[in-house]
């Protein structure tokens, strides 16, 4: 039985996420690609309402790119070529769903800055705005939108799914925790006692967002290739 090749090009530069999404082939010979893979890769700009959107955003833009490279690029021999991109954050009831899609750069926008804020003032900023909101109403969950596309030959467009995970959960009054990143020290999963930053990688890597979705990936990219 002749076992079918799948490339797949992940639309990030985070080694982490890269290594997570890595045990997502389950399927025959497999390759991961990343944009280092394709020099030139312009970061798209991010404008979407939605994860989803930026998450299409983002897998869209190193597809169009891909289509740059010589067709003898690696990426190319496989039978079955797969772009998939992510985008996710945290959504918190008492606050209409902030800081949402402004999650990476919450503290930022305050501040009238460009670009990402570091965890530590996104954090700041978030028990600052909660702070006269009662536990009852701390509710919250991380999001992930996974954006995954089958490239196919010319004629456009690719064939395009997506895939949500979410994690539910409340923010607490105080950061706790050395694992994770971003509000990992201010989030509790539902069932839990301690925050994401405490409970670490082990249990984060069962109930996350991004693993949720990333399932669901999974799932299909195996059903797309099981004879
Ligand atoms: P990105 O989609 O990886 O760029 O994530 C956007 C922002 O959402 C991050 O900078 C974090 O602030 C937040 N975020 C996303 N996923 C997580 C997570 O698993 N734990 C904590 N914060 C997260």
């Amino acid at each position: 039985m002749k076992v079918m090749k799948v490339n797949l090009a992940v639309a990030t530069g985070n080694r982490h996420k890269l290594l997570e999404i890595a045990g997502l082939l389950e399927t025959g010979q497999s390759g991961l690609f990343s944009p280092k893979d394709f020099p030139g890769f312009p970061e798209p700009v991010e404008d979407a309402s939605t994860f989803a959107g930026n998450a299409l955003i983002k897998a869209r833009a190193l597809a169009t790119h891909i289509r740059t490279a010589s067709p003898d690029h690696p990426f190319f021999a496989a039978d079955s070529l797969w772009v998939l991109a992510d985008d996710s954050g945290l959504a918190v009831d008492a606050l209409d769903g902030a800081p949402g899609i402004h999650s990476a750069r919450y503290a930022s926008i305050e501040a009238g800055v460009e670009g990402n804020a570091p965890d530590a003032a996104n954090n700041a900023k978030l028990l600052k705005a909660l702070d006269a909101v009662p536990d009852d109403r701390r509710s919250a969950r991380f999001i992930c939108a996974m954006a995954l596309l089958r490239l196919t030959p010319d004629p456009l467009p690719d064939e395009e799914h997506v895939f949500e995970g979410s994690c539910e959960g409340r923010i607490t009054r105080s950061p706790s925790g050395s694992h994770g990143f971003g509000y990992d020290p201010l989030f509790v999963p539902d069932g839990h006692e301690q925050s994401m930053a405490a409970l670490g990688d082990g249990v984060k890597s069962l109930i996350s967002h991004r693993a949720r979705a990333l399932s669901q990936c999974r799932d299909f990219l195996n059903s797309c290739h099981t004879p």
